[in-house]
């Protein structure tokens, strides 16, 4: 198993490294306390950045990325962010309302096996803002963001990360996580571009983001993004609890591009331990 080869090879460097000569014998007395505590931390390290290939797609395992995952005409989008809308409708509005939105967005009966057509959540995006108010129409969203995000984080992140998420420091977790999001961000992004930018915690920008876009009509209020924000937040509180995320440009507001920052309650706690002292 990766994790013991990762510890055994730290392990040896450690002593060898305390006692200036080659690789040492399992009761090596070099191996104190605090070469013990460096090699766990490094541990952790190493089996994190291993772990950049966490899968976040919200499609299934099998999904493949299309040739052009941007073109609008044949993007493609994982089904969690109309089936947790839909969820989220059923569970926030009355009966009436989670029959006719479906309805207005033209979903079909039957769905495909795996990744459906990105215009079926825009259309249930639309349908869903010209059937309620602003207000409530963007609070389905939110609910259904997190949904998509504590799915993807109990089916998609296997436990072992999830543990090591929690353990690290979030100055490491927050961005192997932006990692992550970039790799995958052709299943929930649509032809939407993603990018993370800037110094931790970062910036998240998108553009054509799916619920932003002109053909969402978007809500007067200029921010169009509140199923992202809560995605985004979820997904990144597996590596800081209180982490925030605010979407504050919005191209459904006019701006160029939508953009979330990230934010921690207390910067402090991006800040890894001293693994050199
Ligand atoms: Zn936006």
């Amino acid at each position: 198993m990766q994790l013991f080869r990762d510890f055994a090879m730290l392990r040896a460097r450690s002593c060898a490294g305390a006692q200036g000569r080659g690789p040492c014998a399992a009761d090596c007395p070099a191996v104190n306390a605090q070469a013990q505590g460096r090699v766990a931390f490094d541990l952790l390290r190493i089996s994190a950045m291993r772990s950049y290939r966490i899968n976040l797609k919200t499609g299934p395992q099998t999904a493949r990325r299309p040739a052009d995952p941007h073109d609008a005409a044949v993007a493609r989008i994982g089904p969690n962010a109309v089936i947790q809308t839909l969820r989220a409708l059923r569970e926030r509005e009355s009966p009436e309302v989670a029959r006719l939105v479906p309805v207005r967005a033209e979903l079909p009966e039957a769905w495909p096996e795996g990744m459906i057509p990105e215009a079926w959540f825009v259309r249930l995006v639309e349908a869903l803002r010209a059937t309620l108010p602003a207000e409530r129409a963007e609070a389905v969203l939110r609910q259904s963001g997190a949904y998509t995000a504590d799915y993807v984080g109990r089916h998609r992140i296997p436990a072992l990360f999830r543990a090591l998420l929690r353990l690290l420091p979030a100055r490491l977790g927050i961005p192997l996580l932006l990692t992550a999001f970039q790799r995958h961000a052709w299943t929930f992004a649509g032809s939407g571009r993603f990018q993370a930018e800037g110094a931790f915690p970062g910036t998240i920008v998108m553009q054509g983001c799916p619920t932003c876009r002109a053909e969402a009509a978007a809500p007067a209020a200029g921010h169009a993004g509140a199923y992202y924000e809560a995605a985004f937040e979820g997904l990144l509180r597996l590596a800081a609890a209180g982490v925030r995320v605010r979407e504050v440009s919005c191209q459904g507001g006019h701006a160029a591009l939508c953009r979330f920052e990230i934010s921690l309650k207390d910067p402090a706690l991006g800040e890894p331990p001293c693994a050199s002292s």
